[in-house]
């Protein structure tokens, strides 16, 4: 597992979380994507090659993308937010999050929760408005369902809207409850 923890997220260290996130998929993604093109070369099928650029198109620009900017919106809002003393950047082999320190307006939690699935489904509008062809709208559209609460970005909502105006503590103050957004 990779962590860092900052005060304010930089570009260098926004790049370090979130290129090699999901490593394993790009793997896979990658190894069957050159076997399948050398194939392709081979028995001189375009086809095949052009069915390869777009699954690869679709999983960096269309599944790792969408991840990273969710997780990008999350941690911009609570690495601004007034009280928010750090935050913890978290990479697993499959997995990423967000972890603010100190403490934290309901308010503030409420924007940082809904920003990093709203920005990925604004983008969906945007990519089905302009290239609706690439089909690359639906995996930044998918993020809309974040915002339920069968997830914990949609659960933090809840619970940050009925606590807008109070401060509401986060891991690392004495107090804190285990919360991550
Ligand atoms: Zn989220």
């Amino acid at each position: 597992m990779w962590s860092r923890a900052v005060d304010r997220i930089r570009p260098r260290t926004a790049l370090r979380w979130l290129l090699p996130a999901a490593w394993p998929v790009r793997l896979t993604f990658g190894a069957a994507a050159a076997t399948t093109l050398l194939v392709a070369a081979l028995t001189t099928q375009p086809a095949i090659g052009l069915a390869v650029v777009i699954v690869i198109t679709h999983d960096v620009f269309g599944l790792w993308a969408s991840f990273a900017i969710h997780e990008l919106g999350h941690a911009v809002v609570l690495g601004t937010a007034p009280g928010v003393s750090a935050i913890t950047l978290e990479r697993t082999s499959l997995r990423l999050s967000v972890t603010p320190h100190g403490s934290i307006l309901g308010r503030d939690a409420f924007l940082a929760a809904v920003l990093g699935p709203l920005c990925c489904v604004a983008i969906g509008l945007l990519l089905w408005a302009l290239a609706p062809q690439s089909f690359l709208h639906i995996w930044y559209l998918v993020h809309g369902v974040f915002l339920t609460p069968l997830f914990s970005d949609g659960r933090t909502m809840l619970r940050a809207a009925a606590a807008w105006r109070a401060r509401i503590p986060l891991p690392g103050s004495d107090s804190g409850p285990e919360k991550t957004v």
